[in-house]
């Protein structure tokens, strides 16, 4: 049974799992994987909002046949991925070429998953004198949806936890949180020949995102040095408002998204806005808005010092970095982990058309994974 890494990956790309469509496939192949290697596996059932079914799987491995409820390292990874653009007719085959291996989630992040079980298969759990948790989740390419639910059901306690994400195998220790929230600003409408007879909902809002410009430059001022960029950004990434040339706009929405520090308030911004609405009643006492607040996923960070965090960059010789989207890590954290992000490949080819992971990268992995279960369950 004993298959390459690069064997075992082909096998799960060619299992198309993208997040709008059931992955109890995957789950299965990987359960059957675990079972064989001597791993008590439990699934953690949900319907997506779809109605969809959806698994997320823990596996543990230990020194005694009772099942641990702490683990000392968990590897984690997320069995979905980002769509295909129909066009890309091998985007479920993995294929080779210079050294590169192609397919969709060859790189983010199923390379993670075939090295962390060709590792643990290598070593052997009879090794095991501490217990090592393999977890495989559903839903992360469409906001941490499955790491979120696992954290909430609270199965276990992880001392140490490996985020299998593209890095080019740079430990990462520290991600920035992500927010989002839809502003709906309302005015009357009315025929633009006779402007008296209504109020721009599209001036209003301009009006708002000016206040909230000035917002963005405020969040400027407090820093994290380990982040490029240092501080909390924010962005309008969508706007829409109006129904025709010659009508006063009644109704314009726009969606905030903003990406805090760790360790900062996470309704900082909130409260700024809140404020920065109150600012602009006092101008424009009929000033009608309404925030609906969406995602307001934190962001983490495992301190410099913490062991598993040293070891990963003696091990890969390449210093801790950060990085400035969301992780699974946030999720691993509220589960007791010192949680570090590392994988093979590079996230700017992670969602592309084309998306690969390197050979040689892979089979390091490998050798990184088992060598960490060795340090930290054997
Ligand atoms: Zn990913």
């Amino acid at each position: 049974m004993a298959e390459s890494a690069k064997e075992l990956l082909s096998k799960l790309v060619r299992i198309n799992s993208v997040s709008s469509n059931s992955n109890v496939e995957i789950i299965s192949f990987l359960q059957e994987r675990c079972l064989q290697l001597g791993f008590h596996c439990r699934r953690y059932p949900y319907k997506d909002d779809a109605g969809v079914e959806k698994l997320n799987l823990v596996c543990i491995a230990g020194p005694t046949e009772e099942i641990a409820n702490e683990v000392e390292l968990a590897l984690v990874g997320h069995t979905d991925t980002v769509p295909y653009d129909p066009d890309w007719h091998e985007a479920t085959t993995l294929i080779e070429r210079d050294g590169k291996l192609f397919g969709r989630g060859a790189c983010d992040s199923k390379a993670f998953i075939a090295a962390a079980l060709t590792a643990a298969q290598a070593l052997g759990v009879a090794q095991l004198r501490k217990p090592l948790a393999l977890i495989f989740t559903a839903d992360e390419e469409v906001g941490l949806v499955g790491a979120k639910r696992l954290a909430a059901e609270n199965p276990i306690f992880v001392s140490n936890a490996i985020v299998g994400e593209p890095t080019s195998l740079q430990p990462i220790r520290a991600g920035k949180g992500y927010s989002l929230a839809e502003v709906i600003v309302r005015g009357r409408e009315a025929h633009s020949a006779y402007p008296e007879l209504g109020q721009s909902a599209i001036i209003r809002a301009a009006r708002l995102i000016m206040r909230i410009d000035e917002i963005a430059q405020k969040l400027r001022n407090e820093k994290h040095p380990d982040f490029s960029p240092a501080f909390t950004t924010l962005n309008i990434g969508l706007i829409r408002g109006g129904t025709a040339k010659n009508v006063i706009a009644g109704e314009c929405r726009f969606t905030l998204e903003w990406r805090p520090i760790p360790g900062q308030e996470s309704d900082k911004f909130l409260k700024y806005l809140g404020h920065a609405i109150e600012q602009q009643k006092l101008e424009d006492p009929e000033f009608d808005c309404q925030v609906n607040a969406g995602r307001t996923d934190t962001g983490f960070e495992t301190p410099q010092n913490a062991r598993v965090v040293k070891y990963l960059e003696k091990l890969t010789g390449k210093g801790s970095g950060t990085v400035s989207f969301g992780t699974e890590a946030a999720q691993l954290r509220q589960l007791g982990a010192d949680a570090v992000v590392l994988g093979p490949g590079d996230i700017r080819v992670a969602h592309r058309t084309g998306e690969y992971v390197s050979a040689v990268e892979l089979e390091k992995c490998v050798d990184i994974l088992r060598h960490a279960i060795q340090e930290f369950c054997a």
